[in-house]
């Protein structure tokens, strides 16, 4: 069996789908039908690796893009066409208002503190600042609270100078369709936008796609999804399966019947035994509720996760294969088609996000169906992109291996 070089010199690896992102966008898009779907990047587009993820989403005609912090929008900017824009979901933190308008990002705008900084920017340069509002509309978490909100309708000094070019909100049970709340927020969205001017107005996250065509107004935003995590609770996951995880095996023992194994001797077999060793572990993201739970699997043949996961490895009952089978430098896939995110989160008791966002930074990486330059590309549409040699993704390319 030949190995790629990347395949080597690596402990484990961890291949993501752009193609499969890009698919996912667009079956999304195609749900929302004339409403935009924006993508949400933040967290490092989900574990996955946003300064690849975000052009891929961009070069399949994506032009809405959030994050959480300032940061991760100015280190995607040179990476984006000109006419995309990054939105900043939790606005500018005090004293950062005037590098959102420096750099063209959009600020959501959370709190009447974020409004006043914001509204204060626009006088003192003179100029109208465009930024998304956000209402609270039953979570507690970000956005003008009900009676904000009021407040701000009943000043009309409140919004001098900024240019409101999105309302939005954020649903809290979307996943589960049955859920009384989401028709509740529905109906205080639909309220509070009659507070504020006419806007485009954004409310659904991936699962909120899928509660149908009144939560999709102008723009919907989903993240999950369209990295393959399942939007509604308790139905078939429509999206197309994004990442693939591979453990090298280690090493391979037998084992006595009552043989304890790893920490806190937290396995026993009631048999003799064929323990792998598998270098993956917590450190790598792959979670210590883990312990004992799930499997990995060799081609058709699943086996057993037994033990306690370590930081640098996980320990697996082979003993379903014949004694020489695995050998050293095998790989095992720890997340595939059968053992997707959602059922890795569930043995760990928790959701395909925090799986994600887990995934560690020592894997080697490979990105499947990467776009072209993406400069070239739009040089041919005749679109104006920035200068991206010296960016990361550059550097990235001129680094691929192959
Ligand atoms: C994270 C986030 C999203 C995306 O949510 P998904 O459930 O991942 O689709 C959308 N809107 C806001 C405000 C968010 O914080």
């Amino acid at each position: 069996m030949s190995h790629a070089f990347w395949q080597d010199t690596a402990g484990a690896l961890l291949t993501i789908d752009l193609g499969a992102i890009r698919d996912n966008w667009r079956q999304l898009r195609a749900r929302v039908g004339r409403a935009r779907c924006a993508a949400v990047v933040k967290a490092d587009a989900y574990g996955l690796g946003a300064v690849r993820v975000a052009p891929a989403l961009a070069d399949a005609g994506c032009r809405d893009f959030f994050v959480a912090h300032l940061d991760e929008a100015l280190a995607l900017k040179p990476l984006l066409p000109a006419a995309a824009t990054l939105h900043v979901l939790h606005g500018p933190t005090p004293g950062a208002e005037a590098e959102f308008a420096a750099q063209g990002i959009v600020p959501v705008l959370n709190s009447p503190a974020q409004l006043a900084a914001w509204r204060a920017l626009a006088q003192r340069l003179d100029r109208e600042l465009p930024a998304f509002v956000q209402v609270d509309t039953g979570m507690a978490r970000l956005g003008l609270a009900p009676a904000e909100l009021r407040a701000v309708a009943a000043d009309a000094q409140a919004l001098v100078g900024v240019r409101v070019i999105g309302v939005m909100s954020h649903l809290a049970c979307a996943e589960d369709q049955a859920h009384p709340a989401n028709r509740e927020q529905l109906e205080r969205f639909r309220a509070a936008r009659r507070l504020l001017p006419a806007a485009p107005a954004s409310f659904a996250n991936s699962s909120g796609v899928f509660l149908g065509e009144d939560y999709h107004f102008d723009l919907v935003r989903p993240g999950a999804a369209l990295y393959g995590v399942a939007p509604v609770m308790g139905m078939p996951n429509p999206m197309r399966p994004v990442v693939k995880l591979q453990g090298k095996v280690i090493q391979v023992r037998g084992i006595e019947a009552g043989t304890p194994v790893g920490y806190g001797h937290g396995w026993r077999s009631g048999r003799p035994a064929r323990i792998a060793t598998v270098s993956v572990g917590y450190a790598d993201g792959w979670l210590r509720s883990l312990s004992n739970r799930g499997c990995a699997w060799a081609g058709d043949v699943a086996l057993p996760l037994v033990g306690k996961v370590s930081m640098d490895t996980v320990t697996l009952d082979a003993s379903a294969l014949p004694d020489g089978v695995l050998q050293p430098g095998a790989l095992v896939e720890l997340i595939n088609e059968r053992q997707g995110v959602d059922a890795v989160a569930a043995q760990a008791g928790t959701i395909g996000y925090e799986i994600l966002t887990s995934l560690g930074q020592r894997y080697a990486r490979r990105y499947l169906d990467e776009i072209e330059p993406a400069r070239e590309k739009a040089a041919i549409k005749g679109e104006k992109w920035p200068d991206v040699a010296g960016s990361t993704a550059g550097a990235f390319r001129q680094r691929r291996r192959p």
